[in-house]
Parts: structure tokens; sequence; C-alpha cells
């Protein structure tokens, strides 16, 4: 875990955003004191844990239709944000869920009995989860803001936030490549989910078109949302004080490409 905060560091991040765990796997190994207090001590000084964000295992789907994966999917979910709560991390960023034949509306409804079982029982833990934009793969929700929407209505809890994923929501038909696209997006944004509700950014381009549902990120600038997007994100006076983190490909030194990139875009 403390490697993050030492490698964040090393690139000069403004912010992180980690796994707590192995997120591939169903079981993770507890968290050792020796690994909370490291994190919490280096991550405090280096003021990420201001508003860190962790990111949720991918098998978790919060309204799978097997029961047994359910179970699983809602036990691990709520160890993930007791993990965040144990490590000082603020927000942990989940995908929604997948419906796979159940349908949209039934899967909000499956995915909304997931999140309050979950913040119930995890009541006093000061951690926000954030539901994460999707590009609309497959049967994944969260690809129109009014599934995020739904869910915060649903649910409404004020620990429950929105991450936007810049690919994500340009795969899923929301255009961000003129001044003029880019304010008719988030000016539906703000309409459908509330800019307020929004607590972080992943700032990733996308390798394939506008509405093409295809989740593949791409570097800042050379995918299809191109550098105008970008520029008008990170100049964006409503979003100015949140974190936003890189999903870009190339590890770390791909990292410190967009790092560069990104800040050579910003006015201030
Ligand atoms: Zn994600
Ligand atoms: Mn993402
Ligand atoms: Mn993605």
């Amino acid at each position: 875990m403390v490697n993050a905060v030492r490698q964040g560091l090393e690139l000069e991040c403004e912010a992180i955003q980690v796994f707590t765990r192995n997120q591939r796997q169903w079981t993770p190994k507890p968290l050792a004191d020796e690994q909370v207090r490291e994190f919490r001590e280096e991550g405090e000084s280096a003021g990420y844990l201001v508003d860190a964000v962790s990111h949720a295992s991918y098998l978790i789907n919060l309204c799978a239709l097997d029961d047994a994966i359910l179970e699983k999917s809602r036990i691990a979910f709520e160890d993930e944000i007791r993990r965040c709560g144990t490590l000082g991390i603020p927000y942990l960023c989940i995908h929604p869920g997948s419906h796979l034949k159940a349908g949209e509306e039934a899967g909000l409804v499956g995915i909304a009995e997931s999140l309050k079982l979950a913040l119930k029982a995890t009541k006093g833990v000061k951690v926000t989860v954030l539901l994460e934009n999707t590009a609309g793969q497959g049967t994944n929700l969260g690809y129109r803001f009014e599934h995020l929407g739904e869910l915060l209505r649903l649910v409404k809890s004020k620990r429950l936030g929105v991450c936007i994923d810049t690919c994500h929501m340009f795969a899923a038909g929301y255009d961000l490549r003129t001044k003029k696209a880019y304010e008719a997006s988030m000016t539906e944004l703000d309409d459908v989910v509330g800019v307020e509700q929004v607590r972080a950014f992943h700032l990733n381009d996308s390798k394939f078109e506008c509405g093409k549902k295809r989740d593949r990120h791409e570097n800042i600038g050379e995918g299809e949302i191109g550098k105008t997007g970008f520029k008008l994100l990170v100049n964006d006076d409503r979003f100015a004080s949140l974190p936003g983190l890189l999903e870009t490909p190339g590890g770390p030194e791909g990292y410190a490409n967009n790092l560069r990139t990104l800040r050579r875009m910003r006015n201030k």
C-alpha cells in the first residue's frame, strides 16, 4: 500500500488511486497493522488522504443474478468499505453492476439494494462510495447518466457520490471533442446527476470513437477525445478541487508523460 504513496510523490501526483487488495481474487488477505500504519503515516504527510480513491474489485457485481455470487459480491464490497476506513481512504469507486439478463431497471433496483445494505452495515465508517460511469459494454449499467442519477435517488445517502471516467462517458456517447460538445455533455451531467455529486474523475482518452461503447483507454490527447476536451476539463472551475486519476497505458512512465501533458494544459 505504501508504495502507492511513494510512487505518487515520485511522479509529483496531486492525488492517488489504489487497490486495497488483489482486485481479481474473492478473498483478499486482511490488512496487516504495519501496512496500515505505514500507509496512514506517509499518506497523511503527503497530503493524499484528503481525497485518495480506492478502486473496488472487478469481480464484484452488486446486481448478480446468482445468489451465491451476489452474496460474495456484497461481502467483498462491505469489506472494501471497511478496508478504506481502516486505511483512511475517503473514497471507494465501484462500477455499478451488470444486469446480465434481468434488464436495466431490475439491475438498478438490485444495485440500490446492495448499496443500502453495505452503507447500513458500515454506518459510521468515513468512506464515501463513488459510482463510476461505464462505457456500456455488455450489460454493464452506469453508461447513462440517468442510471447514476436513479441510483443516487434510490439510495439517498450522503455517503454516495459519483466518479466520472472521461473514456467511459465518451464511449457511451457523451462527446467531449469541442467546446460546444463538452458544454452540452457537462450540462447533461449536471441536469441528470448534479455536478455537486461528482467527487472524482478518471482521466483517460479513448481508443475508440464516441458512442462505440468500447472501453479501451488511451494516452491523454492521443485518442479519439483529443486535447480540447481535457484542456476544458482541467480548467473547469466546477471541478477545480476534485482529484483526477490517470488510468492510462504504459505504467509509471506512461503516467509521467500524461501528467506532463495535463499540466501543460492547465492555465494556472
Ligand atoms: Zn473503474
Ligand atoms: Mn475508470
Ligand atoms: Mn475503463
